[in-house]
């Protein structure tokens, strides 16, 4: 129901953790966050209920990292639990979705014929799957990038969807996508947030890039790049929020 992401300067759990709590008012059934630490090595922390459990346990794992994803669930597909709630996980990569992918039963038998195994009842691990397949190129051609992988799985899904997509490969970037659902970027001096309500980008910046249908971004510390609905380069203008926090 509601996705924050960033990649930055400084550690990133807390701003994820209060993008969420900005989330709450929109309702949902559990929560989750990952982030890829020091080591660039993805650790995740999830709870069914409320984002305050969630907190806790983001203590008690010590998920640090300044590179990191977050995200609230009202659950469509799959039962309000702790192995439905997002991120999901591809060995290493991992992802928050907001809205539905239509044809993930057909997705998933074709990725289970690949071997991925899956741990939920959701449609969204039916994208982190295919991310990682696109990314090794057991679909479509070996993709040079984290990026790359993902515009070649947004390509395969029919529906509406906001995506964050973090890799173990490239523990330096962000990946966004998004077809249906709202997703915007934040822009800050220390580095670059995405998040799916601007009101949950207020606590860093005022700065904000609104995504069109089927823009796919790289965020880095440093640099936005991004391609529109036709895999063309593309800009989108930065706008000066007058929402106050
Ligand atoms: N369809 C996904 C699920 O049920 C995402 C739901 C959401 O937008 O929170 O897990």
């Amino acid at each position: 129901c509601g996705i924050v992401g960033a990649v930055g300067a400084t550690e990133c759990s807390p701003f994820l953790l209060s993008g969420l709590k900005v989330l709450e008012y929109r309702g949902y059934d559990s929560a989750g966050l990952a982030v890829l630490d020091g080591a660039g090595v993805l650790v995740r922390a999830r709870a069914k209920g409320r984002v305050a459990d969630l907190e806790t346990r983001v203590i008690e794992k010590n998920v640090v990292g300044n590179v990191g994803i977050a995200h609230t669930r009202w659950a469509t597909h799959g039962v309000p639990a702790e192995r439905n709630a997002h991120p999901h996980i591809s060995a290493g990569l991992a992802v928050v979705h907001n809205g539905i992918i239509e044809n993930y039963e057909a997705l998933r038998e074709q990725l289970q014929g690949l071997g991925y195994e899956f741990t939920s009842d959701t449609d969204t691990e039916t994208i982190a799957h295919l991310i990682q397949a696109c990314f090794k190129g057991e679909i479509g051609e070996p993709a040079e990038s984290l990026f790359s992988a993902v515009q070649c799985a947004v390509a395969y899904l029919k529906g509406a969807f906001a995506l964050a997509v973090i890799s173990e490969e490239e523990p330096d970037c962000l990946v966004v996508a998004r077809e249906g659902s709202p997703l915007m970027l934040g822009v800050a001096e220390n580095g670059h947030y995405a998040a799916s309500d601007a009101s949950a980008l207020l606590s860093v910046t005022q700065q904000m890039m609104y995504l069109e249908n089927g823009d796919v971004a790289q965020l880095t510390r440093e640099s936005i790049t991004l391609v529109d609905a036709l895999g063309q380069p593309a800009q989108r203008e930065v706008v000066t929020s007058h929402l106050t926090a």
